[in-house]
């Protein structure tokens, strides 16, 4: 589903450069739920931007769904990454002057849908997250766990294969976490969605199939 070749990541800034990933490689399976472990600036953030073509990499190739991705332009990324991948961040990264209901539509707008079509599927991906309760709530309504809720659903609404997630129980207390955590699992097991998780938490690595651990830009075998 996801496939990485010899990826290298230097970030060059006026007089520094940083090596960020070195040489890695990975393939991810389809329906694989892979956690991402290692120190702070280790480049675990760098892997998921490049593997979710936020960014692109120094060197290297990344196939998705076997679809290479370096001859794409701006706009052939921009809506590849629009079908194919959802994400989610610690900090939620929602719209808090957008309602709820609103929020979740957001990724529909790039598509060709009505706007009835686009309510229906927000409101879907809000009952699978239990926040039905919360459509027109704004995001400062809702606690962080909700927060975090609004979000998976704004990621699943355009129903991706592929979910990308930065740390999303890095905010959350234990309790909140393990919630968010078992609808991720839900997500891979039910849907069949391969998720790839960034997380500090041994916990909820040890959920998921397969655990890369990155050190100084290498993955540690
Ligand atoms: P992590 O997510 O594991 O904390 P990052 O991927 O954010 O690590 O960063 C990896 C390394 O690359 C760090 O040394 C960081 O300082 C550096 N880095 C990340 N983003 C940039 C950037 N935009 N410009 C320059 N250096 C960066
Ligand atoms: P979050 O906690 O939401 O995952 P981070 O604080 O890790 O966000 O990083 C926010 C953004 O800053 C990322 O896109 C990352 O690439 C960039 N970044 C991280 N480290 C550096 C750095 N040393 N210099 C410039 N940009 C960086």
């Amino acid at each position: 589903m996801i496939s990485l070749q010899n990826i290298e990541k230097v970030y060059r800034t006026t007089n520094i450069e940083t090596l960020a990933l070195n040489n890695i490689s990975l393939d991810i399976a389809k329906g694989e739920f892979l956690s991402v472990m290692g120190p702070s600036g280790c480049g675990k953030s760098t892997l998921l931007n490049i593997m979710g073509l936020l960014d692109a990499p120094s060197r290297g190739q990344i196939k998705i769904s076997d679809q290479t991705t370096d001859n794409l332009n701006d706009k052939q990324l921009a809506k590849f990454r629009n079908q194919k991948l959802g994400f989610i961040f610690q900090s939620y990264h929602l719209i808090n002057d957008l309602q709820v209901l609103d929020n979740v539509e957001l990724p529909l707008l790039y598509r060709d849908t009505t706007a009835k079509e686009r309510r229906q599927l927000a409101a879907e991906a809000l009952e699978k997250v239990g926040l039905s309760n919360r459509m027109k709530h704004f995001p400062t309504q809702l606690s962080g766990g909700q927060r975090q809720r609004v979000a998976i659903a704004r990621a699943i609404v355009g129903r991706p294969e592929i979910i990308l997630a930065d740390e999303p129980t890095g905010n959350l207390d234990s309790a909140m976490g393990n919630e968010i955590m078992e609808i991720l699992l839900q997500l891979n097991q039910n849907d069949g969605t391969t998720i790839v998780m960034v997380t500090h938490d041994e916990h909820m690595a040890q959920k998921t199939h397969r655990l890369v651990r990155l050190f100084d830009g290498s993955q540690v075998l």
